[in-house]
């Protein structure tokens, strides 16, 4: 067996791999906040997520959760994901993906409208991407930002996640804290 192939029943082989591939393609990548957080910190973080709330019983999401953002924001292929991590994989992978063809406003209405048709898996982590990047919105939010705009990104969010709902209940719960607190704590209200 190749050492490069996804492994029938060896998922923290796959994990390792993915974890490691994910850490290699966003090394010169940080967090837009002011705390400027290595970017593998996000992935972990929306990994970790998604492993909970399957009870770590779908190596597949918590993969795809690694590699999430490997598309959309570093050199990797589809089929380079394909070929090492498979092909359901690479599908999830694939729908967390925006479009770069599109503006940056129809990118954002796009995802509020493929929401409600994404595969399970993929709700699941564009929902745990969701409470990872508000989370991070309020402890460590652009420099640059006015309130205004923070708040705005936060609606969108929501919007958005309104169109994941019904997959899986606590990972919802885990937004709504989110989203509240971290509201909250924009606004300067304390939690
Ligand atoms: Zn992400």
């Amino acid at each position: 067996m190749s050492l490069h192939q996804p492994q029938q029943g060896a998922p923290l082989l796959d994990f390792a791999r993915a974890l490691d591939f994910a850490a290699h393609k966003h090394i010169d990548q940080r967090r837009k906040g002011v705390r400027a957080e290595p970017y593998v910190n996000h992935l972990s973080e929306v990994a970790l997520l998604v492993a909970e709330a399957t009870e770590g019983k779908d190596s597949v999401s918590v993969i795809a959760a690694l590699l999430h953002d490997t598309l959309e924001d570093t050199d990797a292929s589809y089929e380079e994901i394909e070929r090492l991590f498979g092909e359901e994989v690479v599908r999830v992978v694939a729908e967390t993906t925006d479009d770069k063809r599109m503006s940056k406003a129809e990118r954002k209405q796009h995802q509020i409208d493929a929401a409600p048709t994404a595969s399970n898996r993929a709700k699941l982590v564009k929902l745990a991407d969701k409470v990872s990047n508000l989370r991070s919105m309020a402890a460590s939010p652009p420099a640059d930002w006015p309130l205004s705009r923070k708040i705005e990104y936060f609606e969108w969010a929501f919007a958005v996640v309104k169109g994941l709902r019904g997959v899986n209940p606590r990972l919802e719960t885990l937004f709504d804290r989110a989203y509240h607190d971290g509201l909250a704590e924009l606004r300067g209200e304390g939690v």
